[in-house]
């Protein structure tokens, strides 16, 4: 991995500074790919893009509308004075719900980019293989997400239709998760395809790890 400058952004609400991270290439050595999509990439890490600021409360995005500038990781800081800055992390779970019901996205893409989030953040809680049960309030915000992403992906992608076919296995509905995946005939995907066919065969409707 080719680490690239530090990227400087200002909330546009309160002006706070906020900093993270850039790559100029990475790689996907090491990397752990879960069957929702969400991979632990290593050397190509993820970054977030929609943050909530951390003195104001606002959300806003990491783009090039917000972004002030940047420094190298070894060179000159001067023009910063790092100590006003903070790392952007990437929304929590509440957060993540709070941005939806608030409906702060602007386009098809950054509802998919909060609800994927807020997929993954529920899906955490078994990715380690905890055996952790959702109370009634928790089942519905993730169920319902879950159907609203089904959606607004777009199955003319099929690494989105893999998605959709998983988002019914996670709702337990197996035979919607099957009818999808058999669309598929790229062989890219076979093995994919075949180990989630396999977890509907045994009504396990939990993410799973797909490699290491
Ligand atoms: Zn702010």
């Amino acid at each position: 991995m080719i680490p690239g400058p530090n990227l400087i952004y200002k909330c546009p609400q309160c002006g706070r500074k906020v900093s993270r991270v850039s790559i100029v290439s990475g790689n996907t050595i090491g990397a752990t790919m879960y069957s929702d999509g969400k991979m632990i990439a290593p050397m190509l890490p993820d970054f977030p893009y929609i943050i909530k600021c951390k003195d104001c409360d606002a959300f806003y995005r990491l783009n090039d509308e917000n972004k002030i500038g940047e420094f190298e990781r070894w060179g000159d800081k001067n023009m910063f004075n790092t100590r006003d800055l903070y790392w952007a992390g990437f929304l929590s779970l509440d957060e993540y719900i709070e941005a939806i019901d608030l409906k702060i996205y602007n386009s098809v893409s950054e509802e998919q980019y909060l609800r994927r989030g807020l997929w993954w953040a529920f899906n955490d809680k078994y990715r380690e293989g905890a055996d952790v049960a959702l109370n009634d309030e928790d089942r519905a915000v993730y169920e319902s997400n879950c159907a609203r992403l089904i959606e607004i992906l777009d199955k003319d992608k099929i690494d989105e239709r893999i998605m959709c076919a998983e988002l019914y296995r996670n709702l337990g509905k197996y035979t919607e998760c099957k009818n999808i995946l058999e669309t598929i005939n790229d062989k890219r995907y076979g093995q994919t395809i075949e180990l989630l066919i396999k977890e509907c065969e045994k009504n396990n409707n939990r993410v799973i790890l797909l490699r290491e």
